[in-house]
């Protein structure tokens, strides 16, 4: 393999293994707004928010995104839903409605991959997204 090749295959090995910043937060190596954490998930509000209540609930196992969830995941995505989102729901007092979006891949405007989900809400919001 020449130089060049192997420079660039180390460099993707390097963020294939780097740190997401979403995993050093559940690591506490960086500071964020946390309002929910249990042993399977934290939720914490987002830097820039897009609506005045705007938190982001991830999962403590590291899942780059919705492609690489398995059925071993049956049991987290029902705790984030069932548990997580209404307790928040309850805590942010968004009876009126929010909006629950997971952004995938490079289309879907996904910027950090791990798996996260945007609970927004506090004011109306329109359909589509752009
Ligand atoms: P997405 O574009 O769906 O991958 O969403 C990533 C979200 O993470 C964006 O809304 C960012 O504003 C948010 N974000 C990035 N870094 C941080 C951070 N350190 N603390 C809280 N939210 C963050």
């Amino acid at each position: 393999m020449n130089g060049r090749l192997q420079n660039i295959n180390a460099r993707r090995l390097k963020n294939m293994t780097k740190k997401t910043i979403f995993k050093k937060i559940i690591d506490h190596e960086i500071p964020a707004d946390i309002v929910f954490e249990d042993d399977i998930c934290m939720a914490f509000r987002d830097v820039n928010p897009q609506a005045p209540v705007h938190i982001l609930i991830i999962p403590k196992k590291e899942i780059a995104s919705t492609n690489q969830l398995t059925k071993d995941d049956t049991e987290l995505l029902g705790h984030i839903y069932t548990v997580v989102v209404p307790q928040l729901v309850d805590e942010f007092k968004l009876s009126d409605g929010y909006r629950l979006v997971t952004n995938c891949g490079n289309n879907g405007g996904q910027t950090v991959y791990h798996l996260h989900f945007h609970l927004l809400g506090g004011r109306f919001m329109s359909w589509p997204p752009g």
